[in-house]
């Protein structure tokens, strides 16, 4: 990890100073035990209002717990975010925050990969007959003059 403990957003921005590294579990308590390793890219710079701009690149690959299987998922996480910090901050404290709130509340499988719907007797094709249709009646219901 290479990231400063503390960033002034002025300075780093009139530096157009770039940061990029790899963090490892420990350096996020929060996360340690969901994630693997996370990829992070910070460059800052001025936007077309002259206003300095953070942009974050977060790559990270979780292990999270599918709500659905309760058998562990690999989660890939892209995320791109756009800080206006007026005040200096913590790098570390930011990244650690925006992939907290980047996770999904309810994570689950693809309905495909999950041992759930595997383990099952329901399938979207068998059960097509069974399927709610509200609109197969709907011609005969127009001809209903009274
Ligand atoms: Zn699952």
């Amino acid at each position: 990890m290479n990231l400063p403990t503390e960033l002034d957003p002025l300075k780093a921005c009139r530096a157009g100073q770039v940061l990029e590294g790899n963090l490892v579990p420990t350096d996020l308590p929060r996360l340690e035990g969901l994630m693997g390793k996370v990829h992070y890219h910070l460059s800052c710079g001025f936007n077309e209002k002259k206003e300095p701009e953070l942009r974050i690149l977060l790559q990270a690959k979780f292990t999270l717990i599918c709500q659905r299987c309760n058998q562990p998922m690999q989660y890939i996480l892209n995320e791109e975010i756009y800080l206006e910090e007026p005040d200096v901050f913590k790098p570390i404290d930011v990244i650690e925050d925006e992939l907290i709130l980047a996770l999904p509340m309810i994570p689950m499988h693809e309905e495909k990969d999950c041992a759930f719907s595997q383990n099952t007797a329901y399938s979207p094709v068998e059960n097509e007959n069974n399927r709610y249709k509200p609109f197969t009646d709907l011609g005969k219901k127009l001809d209903l003059k009274e």
